[in-house]
């Protein structure tokens, strides 16, 4: 698909992919296109070259460090940024924390965070669900009482992306039990190195390790650290999640894989038949491909949308539910491509991190380490970030009106 509207936005995207092969290390590339989820290394390493260039913040305002992209360059920057196998920034923090801290928190707030995350100095974790408290996020209990200075939190967040390798979480606590439960949150900056902290990993489905469980016992936190004001968290956590659902229909990350499924085909053979003369899974890859260029133009004209639409919300949600199952369709489609290779390979060794188990890998071709790993843990693609059945609610009552 040419997303290219204008010379200028030819020149822009020419502008971005020569800049990535003059710097982009090629062992950072290599991991990238593999489809590894980043290290903390790596993303430092490519987050301060895109800083040095002014370019580590695409979505922020200038006043902030952002460029001064237009929203179609800040698509197409994104775009050839996965095609090319950049690591995925830090997206807690850039997209998540980042937006809520330059929009509600104080000029002390935004000079202490914002710099840091732009240069990935400190790296941050989304501290919402709870044992039981995930769809029905408002009801969650950690709670945070005030002493002197401080916040005095006791409680448990579950399935905390990255909260191993965090500096700082950004975390809604109950500061109120006596309201209605969305009116007595609120929104804490958490330093992840306080005493009575705890972080306990739990192995994904794919054996590899990117989730916690994070405990709370008597943890101190300074009162400065609240963002906005006490008891109006719910407030900046919904803005917080419209950012994550319009950034979670990652159509350049399936439209890289699509690629990757396609060498697949290339070298798949079945029964002696080269998969690519096989026209039933063939019309499969063609309609895959098709509904993902769909999905790119609907984003399109969601980056053409204000961001305090009404509309944003629904539309968001529609983009995170069909974006995530596209997801999950192409890793189903390479799996099969793999045949019987898909199983045998099962873990890489080399990509997830601190895989639990690493079997002895037999002969195989080397693009198809890693493929099945990956299929397995796109399961939770319709489940964070609103669950599909969720989703289909808000989308049901707000654009449907039923
Ligand atoms: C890989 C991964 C990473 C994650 N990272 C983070 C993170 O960094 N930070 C964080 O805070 N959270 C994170 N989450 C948690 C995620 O946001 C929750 O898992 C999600 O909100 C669902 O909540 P739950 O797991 O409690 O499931 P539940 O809410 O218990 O839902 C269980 C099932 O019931 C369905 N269901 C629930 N309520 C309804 C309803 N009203 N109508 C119809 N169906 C319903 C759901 O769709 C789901 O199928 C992550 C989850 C995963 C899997």
């Amino acid at each position: 698909m040419d997303l290219t509207q204008s010379n200028d936005d030819v020149a822009f995207r020419d502008m971005v992919r020569t800049f990535i092969v003059a710097h982009l290390p090629e062992d950072i590339a290599r991991r990238g296109l593999k489809g590894y989820h980043a290290s903390r290394e790596d993303i430092q390493v490519w987050t301060r070259i895109l800083n040095a260039k002014g370019w580590a913040v695409p979505n922020w305002p200038q006043a902030y460090g952002g460029p001064g992209f237009t929203p179609l360059q800040r698509y197409i920057f994104q775009r050839e940024l996965r095609l090319a196998g950049c690591p995925v920034e830090d997206q807690a923090a850039m997209a998540l924390v980042g937006p809520v801290i330059y929009t509600f928190a104080t000029e002390a707030q935004k000079a202490r965070y914002l710099p840091a995350i732009r240069n990935a100095d400190e790296f941050w974790c989304q501290g919402f669900s709870e044992p039981n408290s995930g769809s029905d996020l408002a009801s969650l209990k950690t709670t945070a009482v005030r002493d002197g200075d401080d916040f005095v939190v006791n409680g448990q967040k579950i399935w905390t992306s990255e909260a191993q390798r965090a500096d700082m979480m950004f975390a809604l606590v109950r500061t109120d039990s006596k309201v209605k439960p969305q009116a007595g949150i609120s929104f804490l900056l958490i330093d992840m190195k306080s005493p009575g902290l705890t972080v306990r990993p739990i192995y994904s489905i794919n054996e590899g390790y990117s989730v916690n469980e994070v405990f709370f016992q008597d943890v101190r936190v300074p009162v400065e650290n609240i963002v906005g004001e006490l008891n109006k968290g719910w407030g900046y956590a919904k803005f917080l999640l419209v950012n994550e659902r319009t950034m979670s229909a990652e159509v350049p990350h399936t439209l890289h894989e699509i690629q990757e499924l396609k060498a697949l085909v290339k070298a798949g053979v079945r029964a002696g038949v080269s998969l690519s003369h096989d026209p039933l899974f063939m019309a499969k890859v063609a309609r895959l491909e098709i509904d993902a260029m769909a999905l790119e133009t609907s984003v399109l004209r969601v980056l053409h949308m204000a961001e305090d639409d009404p509309e944003i919300n629904a539309v968001g949600s529609v983009l995170k539910l069909r974006g995530s199952e596209l997801r999950q369709r192409v890793t189903e489609l390479m799996t099969e491509a793999l045949g019987d290779y898909g199983m045998a390979v099962y873990p890489d060794v080399e990509g997830h991190d601190n895989m639990a188990v690493v079997a002895p890998v037999p002969p195989a071709p080397e693009h198809a380490a890693g493929v099945l790993s990956r299929y397995m843990f796109r399961r939770a693609t319709t489940i964070y970030g609103g669950s599909s059945e969720i989703l289909r609610t808000i989308i049901a009552k707000t654009v449907l009106g039923l």
